[in-house]
C-alpha cells in the first residue's frame, strides 16, 4: 500500500430522488427513480487526485454490505489503492439527497462507518504515510483522527492539505501544518472559531488564516475563483487571486473536492501551489459542467488538452 498522494477520508453512498417539493412533516410524496451515486468526500478527493495522473492510496472504513462493495468497485476503476479501505460493522456512510425542480439539495448524511474511522486507523496508515508526498485531509471522519494524522505528517515530514470541511474550528497546531488549508468562506470563518459574517475581503481572510498559523491557504469562492496565500517566512504574504473558467454550470456537486485531489495530485508532481490551483481550477471547470461528482472528473490528458 503506497502511493504519492494518501487520502484518509470518508466514503458515501449518494442516493438521490428529485422531488416536486420538499416533503412536510408525516407526508408521504413520490419522486423520481432512486439514483445511486459514489461520493464522500474522501473518495471523491481520491478518485480526483488518481485521474489526474497520482499514484493514489485511500484509507476509511466502509460497511460491510452492497454500497460499501460499489463504493471500493469505482475507487479501484479510478486506479485508486484500496487494501487501507476497512469494512466494520456499520453500515455504510450514506447522504439521503433531495432534489427539487429550484435545483436547491436537501440532504441527509448518515456517517455509519465513516464514525468508526477513529485514530487507530494511524497504526494500518503508519507505512503509507511514510511513503507518501501529500496526505489529504477532510472532516467527514471523526476529527480527532484527522488531527492526529495531520500530526504525524508533521513528524514523519509529509505535506498535508487539509480540507476543513464540514465547517468547525480548527485547533492552532492542527492549522500549523496546513499547506495548504483549502476552505471555503463558510469553512474559513468556523476554522477561526468565527461567528460567519458578510465576508468581502476575502484576501484579509486569507492573511487571517495564515496570521492564525496555517503554512498555506486556499479560499475557494466558486465560480468567482479562489484566493491562494502563502507565508514567506517573516515576510509579507504572498496574495493572490486566481479567477475561476467561465463555463455554463449544470452541477456543481463535487467541484470542491475535484479541486482538492487536483491540488493534491499537482503538489506531489513538484508543482509550486499557484501552479497546483491554477490546474485544479481546471479541473473543476470540467467538473461543473458535467452531471454526478466522482463521474464528473476528467482524465489528466483531457485537463492538459483543455489547458492547451
Ligand atoms: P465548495 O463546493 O467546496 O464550496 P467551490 O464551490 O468554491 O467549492 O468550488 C471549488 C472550485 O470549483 C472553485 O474554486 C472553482 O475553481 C470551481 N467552480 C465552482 N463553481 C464553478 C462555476 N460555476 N464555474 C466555474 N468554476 C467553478
Amino acid at each position: 500500500m503506497s502511493g504519492a498522494v494518501l487520502v484518509v477520508g470518508s466514503a458515501n453512498a449518494d442516493l438521490v430522488a428529485e422531488v416536486p417539493r420538499r416533503p412536510g412533516a408525516g407526508e408521504t410524496l413520490l419522486g423520481g427513480d432512486l439514483r445511486l451515486l459514489p461520493g464522500g468526500k474522501g473518495a471523491n478527493q481520491a478518485v480526483a487526485a488518481a485521474r489526474c495522473g497520482a499514484a493514489t492510496v485511500m484509507l476509511g472504513c466502509v460497511g460491510r454490505d452492497a454500497n460499501g462493495a460499489f463504493l471500493r468497485e469505482r475507487l479501484i476503476a479510478a486506479g485508486v489503492e484500496v487494501s487501507g479501505l476497512a469494512e466494520v460493522d456499520r453500515p455504510t456512510g450514506a447522504a439521503l439527497i433531495l432534489v427539487t425542480p429550484d435545483g436547491e439539495n436537501s440532504i441527509v448524511v448518515a456517517p455509519g462507518a465513516n464514525a468508526e474511522a477513529g485514530p487507530e486507523l494511524l497504526e494500518r496508515g503508519a507505512a503509507a504515510l511514510a511513503d507518501a508526498r501529500i496526505l489529504v485531509l477532510s472532516l467527514e471522519i471523526p476529527a480527532e483522527t484527522a488531527f492526529a494524522f495531520a500530526a504525524a505528517a508533521a513528524r514523519s515530514g509529509t505535506r498535508t492539505v487539509f480540507n476543513a470541511a464540514p465547517a468547525r474550528s480548527i485547533p492552532a497546531e492542527v492549522l500549523r501544518s496546513c499547506d495548504p488549508l483549502i476552505v471555503n468562506e463558510h469553512e474559513a470563518c468556523a476554522a477561526l472559531g468565527e461567528p460567519e459574517t458578510e465576508v468581502t475581503d476575502f484576501e484579509a481572510l486569507a492573511r487571517r488564516l495564515l496570521a492564525a498559523g496555517a503554512r498555506s491557504v486556499v479560499i475557494t469562492l466558486g465560480a468567482e475563483g479562489a484566493v491562494v496565500a502563502e507565508g514567506t517566512g517573516g515576510g509579507d504574504p504572498v496574495v493572490a487571486r486566481i479567477a475561476a473558467h467561465r463555463v455554463r454550470a449544470v452541477d456543481t456537486t463535487g467541484a470542491g473536492d475535484a479541486f482538492v485531489g487536483a491540488v493534491a495530485c499537482e503538489l506531489a508532481r513538484g508543482a509550486e501551489l499557484d501552479e497546483a490551483v491554477r490546474f485544479a481550477t481546471a479541473v473543476s471547470a470540467m467538473v461543473v459542467q458535467r452531471l454526478g461528482a466522482q463521474s464528473s472528473v476528467p482524465e489528466r490528458a483531457e485537463t492538459e488538452a483543455y489547458l492547451a
